[in-house]
């Protein structure tokens, strides 16, 4: 045997055994967006349901609603709001002056009216009176005051949010607030996009609704409505969710530890953290990549597929700490190509794609940017299809479970039982978990549009 191809082998050997140290990086916001925005509303205003929550459907965003438990606001409205995937938090009792006394008991109180994935993990002060602060840690991820300026702070946090997560503050919003106009709104998102900090808005109830008691401070519908158009397409940058799962997200995130290592074609991420409590699993997905050469890649946490996108020479995808081992494997078994590969190749986005609406055009999940994750991947509805309303499945070994859109526009599920159930917006977003119950269920109905099903490991398709 000549000495080249014994030191080729000897190579080979090696390489199959070694293992590589690589970085997974998580991202400072999900979808490694600039910034962070989180919408709050105060009082548990009928408007809350009957307006804030169409308008905020319409763009596929979540906002956080604080109710005060005695005023018993329209539990069913709100449940329906939890189920879309909003936050509904504590906003107290009574809306005394001081909600001292009541940190434990309105969370308890609201928890027993309210199901929601996460819990009741934020509070909003009455009057904006910070109360017993350690009741307030000893309950909730993230208390909230309101300006920032009132307390000599500013409006706007940084990346890890407040200095004390007891005082977190909101710019208040409408007549009596600093933020009456879209313009407003947006000169604070554009402001944390350039300082990757966060922005969170304080607003009761809407000029012209009906808003039992949140009468102070009525802020133009129209103001957030265009505020949030402009974040749909500023999408890439801003990331706007509820104030409880970006606390989530920032204490998972400086927490987390995300070990990466490269064995036998494949590479293995543990994402792991221990500030697990009472209060939280800190289960909120982050948002991760890895350095990555290959044109492919499979996903899996726990041996389930997870949304992935390949871009600039990382793969990115978002994963629940704690949850499993994380394999990143090259489709059809090749593994990824060696990161000293010169040749990244970007997917494209086809002409052949269902036409998307302008607005989904400048979301982050349907380009190739650089900047964000793509749980659809490069091209999420593959070849034009027409919008009827059956769907196929990808998959023809799953046979039990089928996804359709039924004639009252709901997305109904059957043959899955046991089987978690996601279902994302066009953005990617997570708008909807469930679990399947057997025969057949409606898992959700919301605004025209396409959205992706996962049952179990498999994904469906579905316009409504
Ligand atoms: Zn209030």
């Amino acid at each position: 045997m000549d000495k080249k191809i014994l030191s080729s082998l000897l190579a080979f050997s090696f390489g199959c055994g070694m293992v590589y140290a690589q970085t997974a990086e998580i991202g400072t916001w999900a979808g490694f967006r600039k910034g962070a925005a989180s919408f709050t509303f105060d009082d548990g205003a009928p408007s809350h349901v009957s307006d804030a929550g169409p308008m905020f459907k319409k763009y596929g965003y979540k906002a956080t609603f604080n109710v005060v438990y005695n005023w018993n606001p329209d539990w069913n409205g709100f449940q329906g709001l939890a189920n879309e995937g909003h936050e509904i938090a504590s906003h107290s009792n009574s809306h005394g002056n001081n909600m001292s006394g009541e940190e434990a008991s309105s969370k308890t109180n609201i928890g027993g009216r309210i199901k929601q994935k996460y819990g009741i993990i934020t509070v909003a002060y009455p009057n904006c009176n910070v109360p017993n602060e350690s009741a307030v840690k000893q309950n909730y991820i993230v208390g909230r005051i309101c300006n920032g300026s009132w307390k000599g702070m500013n409006d706007e946090m940084g990346k890890d949010g407040p200095s004390n997560w007891a005082q977190t503050p909101a710019t208040m919003t409408g007549d009596e607030g600093q933020l009456k106009t879209t313009n407003d709104f947006t000169g604070r998102m554009q402001k944390v996009i350039q300082s990757n900090g966060w922005a969170a808005f304080l607003t009761h109830g809407f000029q012209g609704k009906q808003n039992g008691n949140a009468n102070y401070s009525p802020t133009d519908i129209n103001a957030i409505d265009g505020a949030l158009k402009w974040a749909q397409q500023n999408d890439k940058d801003i990331w706007v969710a509820p104030m409880g799962f970006v606390a989530m997200y920032i204490k998972e995130r400086n927490a987390s530890k995300a070990e990466a290592s490269t064995s036998g074609g494949n590479i293995t991420v543990k994402l792991t953290h221990n500030i697990k409590d009472n209060i939280s699993d800190y289960d909120y997905p982050l948002s991760l990549r890895v350095k990555y050469s290959g044109s492919t890649a499979n996903v899996t946490q726990a041996g389930a597929k997870l949304e992935s996108k390949i871009d600039g020479g990382y793969v990115y995808f978002d994963a629940v700490p704690n949850e499993g081992d994380i394999v990143i494997a090259g489709e059809g078994g090749s593994g990824p190509i060696p990161e000293s590969s010169s040749s990244v190749e970007i997917p494209q986005t086809s002409s052949s794609n269902t036409p998307v609406s302008s607005s989904s055009r400048n979301n982050p999940w349907g380009q190739s940017s650089s900047s964000a994750t793509n749980p659809w991947g490069p091209n999420p509805w593959g070849p034009q299809s027409s919008s009827t309303t059956a769907l196929t499945a990808e998959t023809v070994d799953f046979s039990a479970v089928a996804v359709y859109r039924t004639a009252d526009n709901y997305i109904e599920v059957s043959g899955a039982k046991g089987m978690p159930i996601t279902v994302y917006n066009h953005m990617g977003q997570v708008i909807r978990t469930t679990r399947g119950l057997g025969m057949v269920q409606k898992v959700f109905s919301g605004a025209k549009g396409k959205y992706l099903v996962k049952v179990g490991n498999k994904t469906f398709k579905v316009s409504l």
